[in-house]
């Protein structure tokens, strides 16, 4: 089956010392590993080893397996990055736009948001926002929890959404979420780390299960994207499958989402 990744950042070096594979060559090698035919990059700003826009955009030079969300920094000024993004999705190479909810202290309703959303609806491309737990404890949790995008969702209906790591841990807001609202979707990123550790793997498998119990048809708006460099496509891509889904939801998780909201 075609696979597309759909959530996917790639580093200048290593984050410490457990996870070193966080290139463009190491996520070439990781996409080849698992069949993975395209990823989506994610520009960014917050570690200090991310690429940015213009960066990663001369990182790739053309080479059709990437496309890009173009981070947008909320503390700085945003229509100047919009303005460079604007350029970018023109050429085709920026595909959605990411913010960093938790990371930064705004809720996605915030005014300041309105001219990302808006320059989204142009192009109809997705906002991706970053939701629930944040990597680290200075993220505050109550600007990512799932529930705010809530308002946006409703007040923009011809926005196209995408809630990045399910919300995690509130999968079943984000199952509301997507079960509501037309416009919502919600990738299945960045939910574990070692697909050995069983009890949670258990846990996890069992709280999908239950957001697509709860979502019904509308689960099918869910999307594969794996969070690289923290896990491994070929690890991610057997968790998906043994969730034994049927194989109409398999395909629209793995690539016809992606396929239909970024345009490729
Ligand atoms: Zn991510």
């Amino acid at each position: 089956m075609k696979i597309i990744n759909a959530h996917a950042h790639v580093l200048k070096k290593p984050i410490n010392k457990e996870i070193t594979r966080v290139t463009l060559k190491d996520i070439i090698k990781d996409m080849d590993e698992a069949g993975v035919e395209k990823s989506v990059l994610f520009s960014g700003f917050m570690l200090g080893n991310e690429y940015s826009l213009k960066e990663l955009v001369d990182l790739i030079k053309g080479d059709k397996r990437f496309v890009i969300a173009s981070g947008i920094n909320l503390d700085e000024d945003i229509s100047n990055q919009l303005k460079e993004t604007e350029e970018y999705i023109k050429k085709g190479l920026v595909k959605a736009l990411k913010i960093y909810l938790g990371y930064q202290y705004y809720y996605p309703y915030d005014e300041k948001l309105k001219d990302i959303y808006k320059l989204c609806m142009k192009y109809d491309l997705p906002v991706i926002f970053h939701t629930g737990d944040t990597l680290f404890s200075t993220g505050k949790i109550k600007y990512s929890h799932p529930i705010n995008i809530d308002e946006v969702a409703v007040e923009n209906p011809k926005l196209k959404i995408i809630i990045a790591h399910l919300g995690n841990p509130w999968f079943l807001d984000t199952a509301e979420l997507i079960y509501k609202n037309k416009n919502v979707y919600a990738d299945l990123s960045g939910l574990f780390f070692d697909i050995n550790d069983t009890e949670y793997i258990e846990f996890l498998k069992n709280k999908i299960k239950e957001v697509i119990a709860y979502s019904q048809e509308k689960a099918s708006k869910l999307l594969f994207g794996t969070d690289f460099p923290l896990i491994n496509a070929k690890d991610y891509i057997r968790f998906i499958k043994n969730l034994n889904l049927d194989k109409e939801l398999e395909e629209k998780i793995f690539y016809k989402n992606a396929e239909n909201l970024f345009k490729l």
